[in-house]
């Protein structure tokens, strides 16, 4: 597998398909599932492997984020990768007088939670997307607004690309798969399934009765509370606007979480349509 650390040395063939798979390392399931993907649309398939530092806010786990870019690059390979792009801060970020925000997707639930995070996603995406030139992109639902971040940064600033947007990969019991669940120690991890146990019963609920939502979501948060969750949110929301719906009719929606478990924070969500 070819790693390649800076900017001058990747190769640009605008000839062929270019996928591209931009990744903060600590690759699972999850990550594999895109490489595929990309591998079998496009011509060549790069996987950046690049723990960003401006997506962080400074109490958070940048510096503790796992990090092995020789293992990273031998699952990259398993899954047809032909070149991890796995540059350093300074060749990424010699300035950073320039940033892409991205208003009104971004105002609730993670922006409001961490400031700025999409501000450091966008503009490491943007400059990913600029430095690469792919024909297409690939990123997870498992990062609901993210996804949606960056479809409205590809409209509003005319990317010449396609953006793929992949289910969420989970582990047997139906944890989402993420790099971050390899901070929960063995009880926590044991309860971690809860966190979609919840989804899905409030997917129900909609589907059949979504007028009981409201009490299936009040008692969905105290269960949660009463195993040990520190329940940052959990809502139904438009997808279109990302406020709170309560009724299907109001298009393509999605039930949303964000929880502490001890130190760790899991965020999930289940899309509807
Ligand atoms: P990260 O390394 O956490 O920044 O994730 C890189 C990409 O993989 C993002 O587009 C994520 O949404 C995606 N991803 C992370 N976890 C999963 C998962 N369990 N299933 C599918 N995609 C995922």
């Amino acid at each position: 597998m070819k790693i390649v650390r800076t900017i001058a040395e990747l190769p640009l063939d605008l000839t062929k398909s270019t996928g591209l798979v931009p990744t903060m390392g600590a690759l699972h399931e999850g990550h594999l599932e895109l490489m595929r993907i990309s591998a079998q649309e496009n011509d060549l398939s790069i996987a950046s492997i690049f723990v960003n530092p401006t997506q962080f806010a400074p109490h958070e786990d940048f510096h503790k984020y796992p990090r092995n870019l020789e293992r990273d690059a031998e699952l990259a390979a398993s899954a047809g990768i032909d070149l991890v792009f796995a540059p350093s801060v300074e060749e990424m970020y010699p300035r950073k007088t320039t940033r892409i925000e991205v208003d009104e997707v971004t105002a609730l639930w993670e922006g409001e939670r961490r400031p700025g995070h999409f501000t450091g996603v966008a503009t490491i995406v943007g400059k990913l997307f600029n430095i690469v030139r792919p024909t297409r992109a690939y990123f997870g639902w498992k990062d609901l607004q993210q996804c949606l971040t960056i479809r409205r940064m590809v409209e509003d600033l005319n990317f010449p690309l396609a953006l793929r947007l992949i289910d969420t990969i989970r582990e047997s019991d139906g944890l989402a798969m993420s790099s971050r669940n390899a901070y929960l120690s063995s009880e926590d991890r044991r309860k971690a399934p809860a966190l979609y146990e919840s989804l899905l019963l409030l997917r129900d609920t909609i589907v059949i009765d979504s007028e009981k939502f409201e009490a299936t979501l009040a008692s969905a948060h105290k269960s949660l509370q009463a195993r040990g969750f520190e329940v940052e949110y959990l809502d139904w929301i438009s997808l279109e606007t990302l406020r709170p719906v309560r009724s299907v009719s109001f298009g393509e929606s999605a039930i949303i979480i964000a929880a502490r478990l001890g130190t760790t924070r899991l965020i999930d969500n289940l899309r509807l349509s």
